[in-house]
């Protein structure tokens, strides 16, 4: 396990402490959060396709339900740890108090390498991961969706997987899925655009003309493409665009859709232009992650990992705002280091709160066997995200704080009006 991923899980808890003294909540509020109330450790065996047995170890954290069953995603990736998964269920209960939907946090995660698969082992273990965790999620306990290196059809597999343990149609079991097996239009590109509708009541506030502004992508999954996406199409200038490999970097700004189309066909992040059938290179310098996320840009969006922005690098960043489309890319100690130097950040549990929006939109449409319209997914998903964005902008200005602790300010007051709504050590004492 590396070493960095080890502390995720007491950073997130420092952050809920640092935040303690601007909310009203009990303090019984508190420490009923900082435990997750079930955590699950499975193996899943799989038979390789040369005939040999490959053992994965993964994980499902449900956090909190006391606003709802758990939501969260599940990820395939070689880094995940209990600590890991244990973090990021931790800011799924905080994300679906942030945008008020009727949801507890959840995190699952099988440690393993999705690109060295093939397809059918893949499969294999996706099915075989849902039957080791299938008595712990549920429609009416804990919902999974796709994380990183998980998609639509991995959901698809689980989905159907776990309707035959059940032995009935069980598609409100999982989130993410294949249009045609449940799934909703929208969300696909659901987390790029719920940060793209951040990103627009900044515009709003801080009246920006979206030519001036040059923007910086760490991480172009399906996030960081669909965010990218729907800023180059408004006329913002995306001038560096990076994968886990490395970066580009154009003063000229990138014609987005032809970067995505190029990655999407050679898995690689090349500065190019795309006219019809024919692509060709374009004028740009090749730079590390680390360089792009030390640029002088207008607007940084980290869609990658947790742990990006730390103490070490966060005096090298030179952007006037951050908006965090991965979850955790700021550590908790860096974010002192951000306010000092005057950078905005808008926190991961809003801005990339738009996959779970629509995730909910999914299962509420899966539960009522009746299915919207996309037209009918966006603007509820941009009603949502606006309302929400301004409401922890206002407690922002109001209480002079930032935006992350404002964030985490609006998530407890709903968490704590539920939990106390139970009774605190005050009602029960009281006696009567
Ligand atoms: N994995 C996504 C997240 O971190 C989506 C979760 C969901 O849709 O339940 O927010």
């Amino acid at each position: 396990m590396p070493k960095q991923q080890q502390a995720l899980f007491d950073d997130a808890i420092r952050r809920l402490e640092q935040v303690a003294d601007h909310t009203r909540v009990d303090d019984e509020v508190l420490s009923v959060l900082k435990h997750p109330k079930a955590t699950l450790e499975v193996s899943i065996p799989v038979r390789r396709d040369d005939g040999s047995l490959s053992i994965y170890h993964g994980y499902r954290v449900r956090h909190d339900d006391t606003r709802g069953p758990t939501k969260g995603g599940i990820r395939f990736h070689p880094d995940v740890s209990i600590d890991e998964v244990k973090a990021l269920a931790f800011w799924m209960t905080f994300k679906c108090a942030v945008v008020g939907i009727p949801y507890g946090g959840a995190k699952g995660g099988v440690c393993v390498n999705a690109k060295e698969l093939s397809k059918l082992e893949l499969e294999r273990l996706s099915r075989g991961f849902m039957r080791q965790i299938a008595d712990f999620v549920g429609p009416d306990t804990d919902i999974p969706a796709p994380d990183m290196y998980t998609n639509a059809m991995i959901m698809g597999w689980m989905m159907d997987e776990y309707s035959r343990i059940a032995r009935r149609h069980t598609p409100d079991v999982i989130t993410g899925k294949p249009i045609p097996l449940g799934g909703s239009l929208g969300r696909a590109d659901a987390t790029g655009r719920g940060a793209y509708n951040c990103i627009k009541q900044l515009e709003r506030i801080k009246e920006w003309e979206p030519k001036q502004i040059t923007v910086a992508v760490q991480g172009f999954g399906n996030a960081g493409q669909a965010v990218a996406r729907l800023l180059h199409k408004d006329g913002y200038k995306v001038v560096a665009v990076s994968d886990s490999k490395g970066g580009v970097y154009s003063s000229e700004g990138f014609d987005v859709p032809s970067m995505i189309r190029v990655k999407s066909e050679s898995r690689e992040v090349k500065a190019m232009y795309c006219d019809g059938s024919v692509c060709e290179a374009v004028d740009a310098r090749n730079i590390t992650n680390e360089e792009l996320l030390a640029l002088d840009v207008d607007l940084l969006i980290p869609a990658a990992m947790e742990n990006q922005i730390t103490e070490s690098n966060a005096a090298d960043i030179k952007a006037r705002h951050i908006v965090e489309v991965a979850n955790g890319p700021v550590t908790s100690r860096a974010d002192g280091i951000l306010k000092d130097n005057g950078i905005m950040v808008i926190p991961d549990i809003l801005a990339n709160a738009g996959g779970v929006v629509v995730s909910y939109f999914e299962w509420t449409q899966n539960r009522q066997g009746f299915y919207w319209k996309l037209e009918d997914v966006h603007s509820r998903l941009e009603e949502i995200m606006a309302r929400e964005f301004r409401n922890v902008h206002d407690i922002s200005s109001e209480r002079k704080i930032d935006m992350r602790t404002a964030a985490y300010v609006h998530a407890l007051d709903r968490l704590g009006s539920a939990i106390e709504a139970q009774g605190t050590e005050q009602y029960f004492r009281a006696g009567g």
